[in-house]
């Protein structure tokens, strides 16, 4: 028998689950991607995740060559383009890796059912995440819909079978792999597909699995002081892995794995198990949304949905100054910078900007969500609604209505030299490192190419309790 693996979120040729399957079950292997037109064909034309997935893909089959195999690479509505090769190659399986969104199971759906009708069985399997749906679950059965709990759960779980964490090997059955045809195609090129290269490049993005290694053994040495450093934005102190995790160019066991070994070695310090925390709130937010579909464009908390948002004109430029860093509020205006012009924002801006966005100009979190889905390199929807809804206040386990955060105090305490602020302000360059969190306060200095705050924390706020005033009530 034949198979094919269809390869989504899971750019490898190692510790792959549904490669290691299809090797053990067939005679002969096939690999294919597709760039999927109904994802790609709503992006801008210049998209870093589009060069991102290129890249990981020529080394995908740059690796699967070296193994004797080929990677098809098809570009179409994966609906039809992996029934219709099926068909072609004549095999009996396809093989695939679990993905959780709506959309995606929908599509998954759509193909087993094609590929079914035609007589081909269609298999996915765990991969992206060490516990997934309902394997973790509470004492009772339950759901969880708290994070410390559910992390205490899945910690347990882990440790009375660590063999959860074994590699998935490809090499012992590596010759069952389809050699290419002659002569192989070449790989499409951007153009081809459809688009121009990003700045990806520039900014020196490690991409594919010789990237995330090269940033998770970036990352290793630094881990012990992830809990010191990782709230302050001009540090060096996430691991910046998480375009990998969202593209699968590394293995999550391998990395929990890893990480184990450094605490039980006694060298992980108070940092690993906190970077540990980390990924289970990766999987924490993807069990949500497996069991919770309606936090797609709705509260998590239904009462919350009955909140009434600022809208009209007034609102959209309040809010198209937040999406292009204008607010006057140095750090938020920052940390838009650094979303527009590189994709990534660093988690403690992630929560400060989502923060003003909501409870400063009162504007819908759902429009925040929308653009952050657009620019960020990492976007997943379970972790970027996850923590939409945490800084709504409408999430499961999130923060409560009445924390507001000062974005002036925020920027104080997270970049108090100020010099994450400089590195995307230019322009606030020669304020004192106590001026620069709040330029408007400091009259000597003005005009400056820099606008006033386009509200006042402390009215904002006001209003903002005000607003959430109703879901304090019962129903
Ligand atoms: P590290 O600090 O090194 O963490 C390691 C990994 O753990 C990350 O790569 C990520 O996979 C996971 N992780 C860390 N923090 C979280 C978290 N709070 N929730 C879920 N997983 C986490 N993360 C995304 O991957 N995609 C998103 O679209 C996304 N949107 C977010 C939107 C908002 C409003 C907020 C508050 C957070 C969002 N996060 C998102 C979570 C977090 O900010 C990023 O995962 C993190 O900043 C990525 O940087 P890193 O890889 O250097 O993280």
């Amino acid at each position: 028998t034949s198979s094919l693996v269809w390869l989504r979120r899971d750019l490898r040729v190692f510790d792959h689950v549904a490669l290691h399957q299809a090797l053990q079950d067939s005679a002969v292997v096939h690999c294919v991607f597709v760039y999927d037109t109904t994802i790609l064909d709503a992006l801008p034309r210049r998209d870093r995740r589009v060069d991102f997935i290129h890249a990981s893909i020529a080394e995908v089959a740059a690796e699967l060559a070296e193994l004797g195999g080929h990677l098809i690479v098809r570009h179409g509505d994966p609906a039809t383009e992996i029934p219709a090769l099926a068909a072609e190659l004549g095999v009996g399986a396809v093989y695939c890796n679990h993905d959780y969104e709506p959309q995606a199971l929908e599509r998954d759906a759509t193909v087993a059912r094609t590929l079914r009708d035609a007589g081909r069985r269609f298999l996915s399997f765990k991969d992206q995440v060490i516990f997934e749906k309902s394997e973790v679950l509470s004492q009772t059965g339950g759901v969880f819909s708290v994070f410390t709990p559910y992390k205490n759960a899945w910690l347990k779980k882990l440790d009375a079978d660590p063999s959860v964490l074994a590699p998935y090997h490809i090499e012992p059955h590596a010759a069952r792999l389809a050699p290419p045809p002659s002569p192989a195609p070449a790989l499409p090129t951007l153009a081809e597909l459809g688009f121009e290269p990003s700045n990806l490049a520039e900014l020196n993005i490690p991409t594919g699995m010789s990237g995330a290694a090269r940033l998770f053994e970036d990352f290793l040495p630094r881990i012990a002081q992830y809990k010191d450093a990782r709230d302050f934005p001009a540090l060096k102190g996430p691991s910046y892995l998480s375009l990998h995790f969202r593209f699968g160019t590394l293995s999550v066991r391998h990395l929990v794995r890893t990480v184990r070994d450094v605490m039980a070695r006694g060298a992980g310090g108070e940092g690993a198990p906190v970077w540990l925390a980390e990924l289970i709130w990766r999987e924490f937010y993807a069990m949500i949304l497996f069991h919770n579909p309606h936090v797609v464009g709705g509260a998590f908390k239904p009462a919350y949905d009955a909140i009434q948002w600022e809208t009209g004109p007034e609102a959209d430029e309040l809010f198209a100054a937040w999406c292009e860093g204008r607010t006057g509020y140095p750090l938020v205006d920052a940390a838009m910078a650094q979303l527009n012009q590189t994709g990534y924002m660093h988690n403690r801006l992630r929560m400060v900007t989502a923060c003003f966005l909501i409870k400063d100009l009162g504007i819908d979190w759902r429009r925040g969500e929308a653009y952050f889905a657009l620019h960020l390199n990492d976007f997943d929807l379970a972790s970027n609604n996850g923590g939409w809804q945490w800084a709504s206040s409408s999430g499961c386990d999130a923060q409560p209505y009445f924390r507001i955060f000062n974005p002036i105090t925020q920027s104080q305490k997270f970049d108090a030299s100020g010099k994450f602020i400089r590195r995307y302000l230019p322009q606030l360059k020669d304020l004192s490192d106590k001026e620069i969190h709040a330029p408007w306060l400091v009259p000597r200095m003005l005009p400056l190419d820099y606008p006033g705050p386009i509200v006042m924390h402390d009215e904002a706020r006001k209003l903002t309790l005000e607003r959430y005033e109703m879901v304090k009530k019962p129903g």
